[in-house]
């Protein structure tokens, strides 16, 4: 059986990077809400480059609500699912702006 989505618009913000405030070592997430921490996993070192993106480990954020990795570029989807991450090309394939 097939359903459709009753409220289709969601929230959405592409993630990037984290960005370095001014004092050395302090880290400051510019989406904080989102809940993007650092991507940190022993068995997937920092120096390690994704299958997905091809850019390090150490350069990926994750939302441990989801345990969800995230990829530079990926939209961070909210709606009435829950949240969700996609690549950009996923997403533009699915949503468009209002
Ligand atoms: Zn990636």
């Amino acid at each position: 059986m097939r359903y459709k989505i009753i409220d289709n618009r969601v929230d959405a913000t592409q993630w990037f990077e984290f960005l370095y405030d001014r004092v050395p070592g302090i880290y400051i997430d510019p989406i904080y809400h989102l809940d993007v921490g650092f991507f940190r996993d022993p068995d997937n070192p920092g120096y390690q480059v994704c299958e997905k993106c091809g850019k390090t480990n150490h350069e990926h954020g994750w939302i441990s609500r989801i345990e969800a990795k995230v990829c530079p570029g990926d939209y961070i989807v909210t709606g009435v699912f829950g949240t969700i991450v996609l690549n950009e090309d996923a997403f533009r394939g699915a949503f468009k702006g209002e």
